[in-house]
């Protein structure tokens, strides 16, 4: 199947050039890019006119937990911060099961995919008992639409009598996880270039976990090729817990279980020093940045600055939907322009820069180098904005920095995986989105009463 992308008003690239391209074409064959430029008359099954479509590189969230997507926006919340927040949430999650995993992975990636979106990473790490297989509902879930996903199976272990933060009722035994993690991995994962489904370990946090778990978890991962993710230095208190749990701070506990490389990617990663950033850059070690939720729950701001300078690979992510609330990329990269402006002034990322982060960096962190650039090779994943929309007067001159500077931010009016296109105008092409609403609001209704919230 060849789809060509004609004549383009603009094609912002993201390539190793940075290259910005007119009035040129985008020939996408079998699911990736077949060629890029002018191309002249070449033959196609299907011809679309793009003289008025801007094109960007499909971006790509590093950071999620779908599953949150059905207790967002709750009131009795709002204004609290990471530890307490989490242990008013987890009365909640303790009554997830495969319905309401399916339905916030439709609903949380059916908005991520409408705002430009071609590749979600998930850290699904709560296993009530008797919950069913939460990671094939969500692979269910990727599938009907047709977005690539990296679902990780997380963990925790270290429940309240063991002086962790969880309930008992969410945690697992080591055994339990690894078996799992294995079934998932041997039954899910494809590592090859273009896969569409990938399986990632990911024991949730260092105040969820115990030692030997991660360090167990890091040994399965790698005896199978799958890479790692946890939370890290989201907050001073966890810095608290870990210097006075593990007589450490947290990168350096995370060297003493295995828990880095090239092969690990850390959410939020705001507190580390000058010298634990130099040793993320020495050893590839990356960071999602999220930083809707980290001004959210009032955590802090990443060194996103310093992390780029010394070549630290970061991505962007807009992290649970509970303490975001929304799945929208568009809207993280204006977060993050806007946030880095006031901190550091002019040596902030430009809006490009965050263009750059949401697509090649996040695809740098999750190790897939075949997404995140429109060039031949890579991934067929784009997604497209009309230049001669109202909203865009005045904004489309410069179309690289549009996300950060100007705050673009409305459903894209076409969006390809795999050069399919899942979503036309706004619209999803794949699901019935009024259909998978309805059906949110009564699973969102079954789990509030479950756990009891009015
Ligand atoms: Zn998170």
């Amino acid at each position: 199947m060849k789809t060509l992308l004609q004549n383009a008003r603009c094609i912002v690239t993201c390539d190793d050039n940075d290259s910005i391209l007119r009035g040129a074409d985008v020939l996408m064959q079998d699911g990736v890019i077949a060629a890029v430029g002018k191309l002249g008359n070449i033959e196609a099954d299907e011809i679309v006119d793009a003289s008025r479509m801007i094109l960007y590189p499909g971006l790509i969230n590093t950071h999620h937990h779908l599953y949150q997507y059905f207790s967002r926006n709750l009131r009795h919340v709002q204004n609290l911060e990471l530890f307490d927040w989490l242990t008013a949430l987890y009365d909640i999650w303790a009554h997830l099961n495969e319905d309401t995993v399916r339905l916030s992975s439709l609903a949380g990636m059916g908005e991520l995919m409408k705002y430009g979106c071609t590749t979600c990473f998930d850290h699904h790490y709560v296993f009530p008992n008797g919950a069913g297989d939460l990671i094939a509902a969500q692979f269910e879930a990727a599938e009907s639409l047709g977005i690539r996903v990296v679902s990780s199976r997380g963990s925790m272990s270290l429940s309240r009598k063991d002086g962790g933060l969880p309930p008992d009722s969410v945690v697992q035994t080591m055994d339990e996880i690894l078996r799992d993690s294995r079934n998932a991995i041997e039954r899910y994962h494809d590592a090859s270039d273009y896969s569409m489904r990938q399986v990632v370990l990911a024991p949730c946090s260092p105040f969820s976990v115990t030692a030997d778990l991660m360090r167990e978890s890091a040994k399965l991962a790698r005896s199978y090729g799958v890479r790692l993710h946890t939370h890290l230095c989201e907050t001073m208190d966890e810095e608290r817990y870990t210097v006075s749990t593990r007589g450490m701070r947290p990168l350096a506990y995370m060297e003493t279980v295995d828990f880095v490389g090239s092969d690990v990617h850390y959410a939020h990663g705001i507190f580390f020093n000058d010298e634990e950033l130099k040793f993320l850059a020495d050893t590839g070690t990356g960071v999602a940045h999220c930083p809707c939720s980290n001004m959210k729950l009032s955590s802090g701001v990443a060194r996103i600055p310093d992390m780029l300078r010394l070549d630290v690979p970061v991505g962007l992510a807009v992290d649970g939907s509970a303490s975001n609330d929304a799945s929208n990329l568009m809207q993280e990269m204006r977060a993050a322009y806007l946030m880095h402006r006031l901190r550091y002034g002019a040596e902030a990322p430009t809006g490009y820069d965050l263009l750059k982060l949401a697509t090649r960096g996040s695809a740098q962190v999750l190790g897939r180098s075949k997404l995140g650039q429109i060039a031949p090779g890579f991934a067929a994943d784009m997604f497209a904005i009309r230049y001669d929309r109202l909203e865009m007067v005045g904004a489309e001159r410069d179309e690289a920095n549009l996300f950060g500077t100007v705050g673009y931010n409305q459903p894209a009016d076409a969006v390809w995986v795999a050069g399919k296109l899942t979503c036309k105008e706004g619209v999803l092409q794949n699901i019935d989105e009024d259909r998978t609403a309805a059906q949110s609001r009564a699973e969102i209704d079954r789990l509030l009463i479950s756990a009891a919230v009015s």
